[in-house]
């Protein structure tokens, strides 16, 4: 899909697009960087710092792909966003990754709605446990800007619809233990499904095969 009637459809709806970029060359993301998009995703760590590496400065790198406690030292330093926050022991690592690099890492917490066991994620009854408890007192060095989950993979668009509704319900009952002046976004959407997520109430979608065409 074209770039420009992708970004017009998403900005009408106040919606941010990540592009994510993972396996794809940097030519192909320096294309769509001159055409004005910033926000690059990438489910690796090694691919991602090297693309930071080799790319504009100006560009805010996504983590959205599982990540390893051993591998957040490599991001911390410049990472923008790391949507794949999904258990309290990564947290802590990060927060000690920032701390480490003197500043605040934002991130999401991945909240498991689909019903895969393949999926990455929160158990959402457990989160909620675990930010009523004192366990999240501890991060002075993480921002937490909202939830990202992922739909079943199913030509069942109301199941996908179910699971995309019930992560915006997910986020309505933690606003209350975060600031809500930062804890906004609620990323969900693909290229298979992000319409659906936006009528959902995603405002942060994460598109690759649409923009960069199929991945090998
Ligand atoms: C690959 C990936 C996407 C984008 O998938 P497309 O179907 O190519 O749009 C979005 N989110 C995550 C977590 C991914 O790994």
């Amino acid at each position: 899909m074209e770039f420009e009637k992708l970004k017009a459809e998403l900005v009408e709806q106040e919606v941010s697009l990540v592009a994510v970029s993972k396996t794809k060359p940097v030519s192909a993301i320096l294309e769509l960087y001159e055409q004005g998009q910033r926000t690059f995703g990438e489910n690796r760590v090694q691919e991602l710092v090297e693309k930071y590496e080799e790319m504009p400065k100006d560009i805010s790198w996504h983590l959205i792909g599982h990540l390893q406690k051993n591998k957040v030292k490599y991001i911390a330093p410049f990472v923008s966003l790391i949507h794949s926050a999904d258990n309290i022991k990564l947290l802590r690592v990060i927060n000690k990754e920032a701390a480490k690099n003197d500043r605040t890492i934002p991130v999401l917490l991945q909240i498991k709605i689909a019903e895969e066991d393949t999926k990455y994620g929160f158990d959402f009854q457990e989160l909620l446990q675990l930010v009523k408890s004192s366990a999240f007192t501890e991060f002075d060095h993480l921002s937490f800007h909202g939830v990202m989950g992922m739909a079943t993979f199913t030509d069942n668009q109301e199941q996908v619809r179910e699971e995309f509704n019930n992560l915006a319900n997910h986020h309505q009952e933690l606003s209350s233990f975060f600031d809500t002046g930062v804890f906004k976004i609620i990323s969900m959407g693909m290229s298979g499904d992000y319409q659906i997520a936006i009528e959902c109430g995603s405002n942060m979608v994460r598109i690759g095969s649409l923009l960069f065409g199929a991945r090998d």
